[in-house]
């Protein structure tokens, strides 16, 4: 069947990544008339579009945001639940990224196509795990795609917080990341205190509602961290950005990103994507025939496989 591949397709314009063959986008950057939805997170999922498939959690996520606004008639589906648009065989299979995120599996002229979407593998319970299935092409974001990318144990990270007495301020993106810090810490640091900025509510209050309860927290309030008390206050980067001469509390951003940790010493590294092992676990268990990189540099798989896959950078 691999003889059948459509090198083409799959390609870049300036809407975003297309499939000509059957007439939709997957994560547009621009709004166009069928765009397919692989989660919630801004640089995924842009209002505006016309017909919108995605799953239940990144509809719910959507409407949050952008409200009227979120697109004009959205197609729900349901992980491993087949669904066609013009001609192209399409399933939504879990990518354990975030709350509904997908990988999403198209099936044409006999050849599946599998784009992961953003995807992890730790364990994150405030997500659905992540699920496999084969493909002949895998087309895989390349954000951590470097054999000198490793992230730390999670956990480890996390326990660190028990090392500081003094209130924290912890910075990290509102929808998906603050929830699992939210869930890890009642679990591996049960004795900080939790609060959350305003804005974090609302999305913890899906998730509820999706039967993944982040875990005890309450909203910020000033007097509250007045006291040192093992407070940890969760909050989205801009807020944390304006905290900069904050006094008094220990600053540290969860990320995977070595650049927006806050000094060499004060490092939380929390990621949601893969890093350099889990692709490579990820292409043993899904076994393409060629990989297509996106989103980050393509250049170390393409030297790492050499003959034995072929490796193609669509961006
Ligand atoms: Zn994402
Ligand atoms: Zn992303």
């Amino acid at each position: 069947m691999t003889n059948d591949i459509i090198e083409d397709f799959l390609s870049f314009n300036p809407n975003g990544l297309y499939c000509k063959y059957g007439d939709f986008y997957i994560d547009p950057v621009q709004p166009v008339a069928n765009a397919v939805i692989s989660h919630a997170h801004a640089d995924h999922a842009i209002p505006g579009n016309t017909n919108i498939y995605c799953t239940e959690a990144t509809h719910a996520f959507m409407k949050l945001r952008y409200g009227k606004n979120a697109g004009k008639a959205f197609n729900i589906a349901a992980y491993n639940s087949n669904f066609n648009i013009r001609g192209v065989a399409i399933t939504f299979i879990s990518a354990g990224h975030m709350l509904g995120s997908a990988q999403v599996l198209m099936e044409y002229s006999g050849v599946k196509y599998l784009y992961t979407g953003d995807y992890k593998l730790q364990p994150d319970a405030t997500c659905e795990p992540i699920e496999w299935g084969n493909a002949d092409i895998l087309i895989t974001e390349s954000t951590f795609a470097d054999p000198a990318i490793l992230h730390p144990d999670p956990v480890a990270e996390i326990k660190k917080l028990n090392d500081i007495k003094s209130n924290i301020l912890l910075g990290a993106y509102g929808l998906g990341k603050s929830q699992r810090l939210i869930n890890m810490i009642n679990e591996h640091a049960p004795q900080k205190k939790i609060l959350v900025h305003h804005r974090i509510m609302p999305i913890n209050a899906i998730y509820e509602k999706m039967g993944f309860a982040p875990g005890k927290c309450q909203i910020y309030g000033r007097k509250l961290m007045k006291n040192q008390e093992e407070f940890v206050y969760i909050v989205p980067p801009f807020t944390f950005d304006s905290y900069i001469k904050a006094t008094g509390v220990k600053r540290l951003f969860a990320s995977g990103w070595k650049n927006l940790q806050v000094n060499l010493q004060d490092t939380l590294f929390i990621s949601d994507h893969v890093d350099w092992n889990d692709i490579l676990q990820a292409i043993s268990h899904i076994k393409p025939t060629q990989i297509w990189t996106l989103h980050g540099n393509g250049m170390h798989l393409k030297k790492y496989f050499g003959d034995d896959i072929f490796v193609k950078i669509l961006n």
